[in-house]
C-alpha cells in the first residue's frame, strides 16, 4: 500500500491522504488492471493564513476522476471542505463516512459554499481582489453534488472502497460521527489505521475512541503533540470565575467556538456550572446558523440513544445541551443586536475568530474592558484567536485595527483533541506493535515533538512526512 500525504503535513488543516493499492506491472511498467486503485482518506480544506489557504487553489495533484472513492474521518471543514472542489473537477465516486458524519457534512459544506460565494461577491463589489473577476473555490451546486455522493457506513462494519482493500470505521470520540479509519490491503494483509482527529476519552457527550486494535502502520494526528492538557476541574473553575466576574460587572462573554461539537460541549459545561450555581444564570446566545443546525443533530442523537452518546448524557436526555436560557440568533439582525454589550454570553463561530459572525462581535466588544473573550479551542498560527492568545494590543478585523481591552482567557478543558500522552496511550493500546508510525496533522514543532516521544518511549520507527511525500507500508 502506498500513502501520499497531500495535506495536513506541516500544518493542521487540509487533511488528505492518497491511498493506493499496489498492482502488478508488466515489463513496460504498465499496471495489469486499468481499474482504479486509489482512494482518498479525508478531503479537507486548507484554512488559516493566506499562504496556507492559497493551496486550495493549486491544481489537485491527482486526477480526481482516477479516484475510486473518498473516506471521511469526520465533518470538520479541514477534513471534508475540499470535497465540492474535487467534485467540480470530475470526481463522482462514493464518499464513505459514519451515519452521523453524513448528517453533519451537508451543514458544513453548504455553509462553506455560501461563505465563499458571499466573500467573492464582496471582493467583486469592493474591488479588493487581486483578480479582475474573482471566483469562489466552489459554489452551492458543487456542494450539493458532493452531498449526494455521501454513503453512510455503520461503525464496525467492513466495506470495500476499492477492489483489494477492506475498510472499517470505529468510534473516534472527537466529535459526533468522528471515525478512526482502518484499511487492510487484502493481498498482503497489511493494515493501516488512521487516527483521524482523535478524541480525549473524556468528551462530555461522547463515548471514548476505540483502540486501534491491530495495525502494521498508524497515521496519527499531532495537533497537541507537544502539549499536555491542564486539569479539567481547575480549568472549569477558572472559566466559572471569568464568567462570573464579567457578568457581575455587566460585561459580555464572547466565546468563539467551532460550530460543530464545541458549541454542544460548551452548552453542556454551562449547564453544569449553572446547576452547581458556580455562574449566574444569564442569557446564552448561540449565534451561528450552522451551530444551531448541528445542535439539532446532537439533540436527535441523544434522543435516539445513538451508540456514540455516552451513558451520562443519555441519562440526562436532550436537556443536557438544550438549556432554557439559550437564545437562538437566527437572523443577521439578531446577531447585530448582541453587539450592544451587557451581561450575556455569546457563543459564535468561527472558533479561531477568522470568519463568521464572531468577527463582528470581536470588533464591537474587544475595545471594552468590561468584556471577556474566552478562547476554548486550538488557535492556529496567523488567526485572530492566536493573536489574542499571544497578547496582541490590537488586531485587524475587516481591514480595521481594533484595540484589545477586553480580558482574554484561554480554557483548554474543551479540547476534543488528545494531548501527547493521550495519543501515545491510544497507540500503545494496539494489540501488536506497528512497524511504522506516521505523524501528521500538526504544526512542525508539535509533530516533531510527538515523533521524538514515540521514538523514545515506544521504540517504533516513526516519520513526519512532508507535503507530497509518498511512503510504502
Ligand atoms: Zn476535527
Amino acid at each position: 500500500m502506498l500513502l501520499t500525504f497531500l495535506g495536513a503535513a506541516g500544518t493542521v488543516t487540509g487533511s488528505k491522504t492518497l491511498v493506493e493499492v499496489e498492482q502488478p506491472v508488466d515489463a513496460a511498467g504498465h499496471r495489469a488492471s486499468a481499474a482504479p486503485n486509489r482512494i482518498l482518506v479525508d478531503c479537507g480544506m486548507f484554512q488559516g493564513p493566506r499562504d496556507v489557504r492559497s493551496r486550495n487553489w493549486q491544481t489537485f495533484p491527482v486526477d480526481p476522476t482516477s479516484l475510486a472513492g473518498v473516506i471521511l474521518t469526520h465533518a470538520h471543514l479541514d477534513h471534508c471542505g475540499y470535497l465540492p472542489a474535487l467534485v467540480r473537477d470530475g470526481f463522482d465516486g462514493p464518499v464513505f463516512c459514519s451515519p452521523n458524519t453524513a448528517e453533519l457534512v451537508p451543514i458544513i459544506l453548504r455553509d462553506s459554499a455560501r461563505l465563499q460565494e458571499e466573500d467573492t461577491a464582496w471582493a467583486r463589489k469592493k474591488g479588493f481582489s487581486r483578480h479582475a473577476d474573482p471566483q469562489p473555490l466552489y459554489d452551492i451546486n458543487d456542494a450539493e453534488r458532493a452531498i449526494a455522493l455521501l454513503r453512510p457506513v455503520e461503525f464496525g462494519t467492513e466495506f470495500r472502497p476499492l477492489d483489494g482493500l477492506t475498510a472499517r470505521l470505529d468510534v473516534g470520540g472527537h466529535i459526533l460521527g468522528s471515525s478512526i479509519v482502518r484499511l487492510t490491503e487484502e493481498s498482503r494483509q497489511r493494515t493501516v489505521v488512521f487516527s483521524g482527529d482523535l478524541g480525549r476519552g473524556n468528551h462530555p457527550l461522547l463515548e471514548p475512541p476505540a483502540p486501534p486494535d491491530h495495525a502494521d502502520a498508524i497515521v496519527v494526528e499531532s495537533t497537541y503533540g507537544n502539549r499536555e492538557h491542564d486539569d479539567v476541574d481547575a480549568e472549569m473553575d477558572e472559566m466559572a470565575r471569568a464568567i462570573t466576574r464579567t457578568l457581575k460587572r455587566g460585561g459580555t462573554v464572547v466565546i468563539p467556538a467551532f460550530a460543530v461539537d464545541r458549541t454542544e460541549v460548551l452548552l453542556k459545561a454551562l449547564r453544569t456550572l449553572q446547576d452547581q450555581q458556580r455562574i449566574p444564570v444569564a442569557p446564552i446566545h448561540v449565534d451561528s446558523p450552522m451551530a444551531l443546525a448541528a445542535l439539532r443533530i446532537y439533540v436527535r442523537a441523544i434522543q435516539d440513544g445513538d451508540p456514540e452518546i455516552n451513558s451520562a448524557t443519555a441519562a440526562l436526555g436532550p436537556d443536557a445541551i438544550d438549556l432554557p436560557n439559550v437564545h437562538e440568533a437566527t437572523t443577521p439582525q439578531d446577531s447585530m443586536a448582541l453587539d450592544r454589550g451587557g451581561a450575556r454570553i455569546i457563543v459564535s463561530a468561527s472558533g479561531m475568530g477568522s470568519g463568521g459572525r464572531v468577527t463582528h462581535h470581536l470588533k464591537a466588544l474587544l475595545p471594552d474592558d468590561d468584556n471577556t473573550v474566552l478562547l476554548v479551542g486550538f488557535q492556529a498560527a496567523g488567526t485572530p484567536g492566536r493573536m489574542l492568545l499571544d497578547g496582541a494590543h490590537e488586531i485587524k478585523i475587516h481591514g480595521q485595527y481594533v484595540p484589545v481591552r477586553a480580558e482574554i482567557i484561554e480554557i483548554e478543558a474543551f479540547s476534543v483533541h488528545a494531548d501527547a500522552s493521550e495519543l501515545i496511550d491510544w497507540m500503545r493500546s494496539c494489540r501488536t506493535k506497528p512497524a511504522q508510525v506516521f505523524v501528521n496533522h500538526g504544526e512542525p514543532d508539535a509533530a516533531d515533538a510527538l515523533a521524538e516521544r514515540i521514538r523514545r518511549e515506544w521504540d517504533v520507527a516513526v516519520h513526519v512526512p512532508h507535503e507530497g511525500e509518498r511512503v510504502r507500508v
